[in-house]
């Protein structure tokens, strides 16, 4: 199978060496868990383990299963901080398939009845607005 190549300088790799910020909600010794700088909706998550993998498949077995095991705990948590109805989970491997950040991470989305995503990329949110929403999560965690 084609393995993509890690580079050591992708923005989550800068964030998991400290030299970005994050808005962080959770971390353990495998995985770190922030908020998205772009929201889709309040409260959208990247949940990214700490393995050099690019992608999916990049990741070991065992370190994909504490990844997983990290969206499910955390997700349905996220959803109800927020006071959403349902939670998306999304990961995307290559350029082709809508991957940015060649880091291997996973999306969770809240999502309101009747309340559309906002555009992917639309707009950095305000550092205020995250630093309240992160707030709010991290009560319940
Ligand atoms: P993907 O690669 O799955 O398409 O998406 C990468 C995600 O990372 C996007 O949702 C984007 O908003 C988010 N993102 C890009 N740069 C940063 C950053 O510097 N900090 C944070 N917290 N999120 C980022």
């Amino acid at each position: 199978m084609h393995m993509a190549a890690y580079d050591q300088d992708n923005i989550f790799a800068k964030v998991l060496k400290g030299e970005i910020p994050c808005h962080k909600l959770y971390e353990d010794e495998d995985t770190l868990v922030f908020l998205d700088i772009m929201p889709r909706t309040e409260g959208h998550t990247l949940v990214i383990t700490k393995e050099p993998a690019p992608d999916l498949f990049g990741i070991t077995p065992e370190g994909l299963g504490k990844l997983m095991a990290v969206v499910q705990k955390l997700a349905p948590k996220i959803k109800d901080a927020v006071g959403a109805d349902g939670v998306l989970i999304q990961q995307f491997n290559g350029a082709a398939a809508g991957q940015t950040v060649f880091h291997l991470h996973v999306h969770i989305v809240p999502r309101k009845d009747g309340e559309p995503m906002r555009p992917e990329g639309a707009k950095v949110a305000d550092p205020d607005a995250l630093a309240a929403t992160a707030e709010k999560i991290r009560a319940v965690l």
